[in-house]
C-alpha cells in the first residue's frame, strides 16, 4: 500500500491539470448512503422511474414522499476529509474541476465554486420545473406537499416540478456532459474516487481521458469496470488516502482558466 501511496502522490505532483471523477464512495464517509451498498436505505426508498414520474400523480406523490424520506436520513451531512481534499486541490489550482456523479451538494459545501462542479446525474438539494427548468427550493416545496401530499406546480407556467435529478430513464443533461467530456480531453491525471464506473455514459468520462492521453488513478472500495486501463489502482477507503492528495503549496499558478477549456460553450 505504501508503494501505491507513494505512486499516487508522485503523479498527483507531476501533473498540471487534474479533473476528479467522484461517486457515492467519497460521500460516504460523510454518512450518505451508496445506492448499491447491501441494506442501502435506497432500497426502500426506490427512485421512480422518469416516465411513471411524468405519467402518473400517483408516482409523483409517491416519488417525493421517498425524496424527502431519504431527505430526513442525511440532511446533517458534511463535506468530509476527500471532499475537502478536493477543494484544496482546487482552490492551489491543481485541480481544474470535479466531475461527479453524486446529487449530494457535498463538492459545493466543501467550498468548491459552482462553475468547477459538473453533476452528471443532476442535483438533489433542490427541484426545477420540467416545463420551463424555473429552479424551485425544496424548502417552499415540502410544507405544501406535506400539507396537501402533492408538490406544488410549478407558479411561473404550471409545469411539474421534479426534484433536479436525474432520474432512470431520463435523458443525461447535455450541458454537464460536454463539459465533462471537455475536462477528459484536456485534463493530464483523472482522479476517479468512489465510483465503481458501472453507469454508462458518466463511465465512459475517464475513458475518453485516457484515451487523450490523461493518466488515470481509480481509488475505490471495489474492483471497477476500468481497473484494467488504470495507470494505479487503491482498492480501499477515500478518507485514508486523502491527506496524499494536498495541500499543494509549490502550485502557486492560477488555475486553469474555464473559459479555455470551455469555450464556444453556452453559459451552464
Ligand atoms: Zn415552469
Amino acid at each position: 500500500m505504501d508503494l501505491k501511496i507513494a505512486a499516487l502522490q508522485d503523479l498527483v505532483l507531476r501533473s498540471r491539470c487534474v479533473v476528479a471523477f467522484t461517486g457515492a464512495g467519497i460521500s460516504t464517509e460523510s454518512g450518505v448512503p451508496d445506492f448499491r451498498s447491501p441494506g442501502s436505505p435506497w432500497m426502500r426508498n426506490k427512485p421512480i422511474a422518469f416516465e411513471a414520474f411524468l405519467k402518473s400523480g400517483e408516482a409523483r406523490n409517491e416519488a417525493w414522499r421517498r425524496k424527502f424520506a431519504m431527505d430526513d436520513l442525511y440532511r446533517d451531512a458534511q463535506p468530509n476529509r476527500g471532499h475537502r481534499a478536493l477543494a484544496s486541490m482546487v482552490a492551489t489550482g491543481k485541480m481544474t474541476a470535479v466531475v461527479t456523479q453524486n446529487i449530494d451538494g457535498l463538492h459545493q459545501a466543501s467550498g468548491i465554486p459552482d462553475d468547477r462542479i459538473v453533476e452528471l446525474h443532476g442535483n438533489g438539494t433542490y427541484a426545477r420545473c420540467l416545463s420551463c427548468g424555473e429552479r424551485h427550493e425544496l424548502d417552499e416545496v415540502r410544507p405544501i406537499f406535506e400539507a396537501t401530499g402533492e408538490a406544488p406546480l410549478c407558479a411561473l407556467c404550471g409545469g411539474i416540478v421534479k426534484p433536479a435529478t436525474i432520474s432512470f430513464g431520463q435523458a443525461m443533461p447535455e450541458e454537464p456532459m460536454r463539459r465533462a467530456q471537455a475536462l477528459a480531453r484536456t485534463c493530464d491525471l483523472m482522479l476517479v474516487l468512489g465510483s465503481s464506473l458501472v453507469v454508462y455514459p458518466a463511465a465512459a468520462i475517464p475513458v475518453l481521458a485516457k484515451g487523450h492521453g490523461a493518466r488515470l488513478v481509480i481509488v475505490n472500495r471495489e474492483p471497477t469496470g476500468l481497473d484494467a486501463i488504470a495507470d494505479l489502482v487503491i482498492n480501499g477507503e477515500i478518507g485514508p488516502i486523502s491527506p496524499f492528495l494536498g495541500p499543494h503549496r509549490e502550485c502557486r499558478g492560477d488555475p486553469v482558466p474555464l473559459s479555455s477549456i470551455f469555450s464556444g460553450f453556452p453559459r451552464a
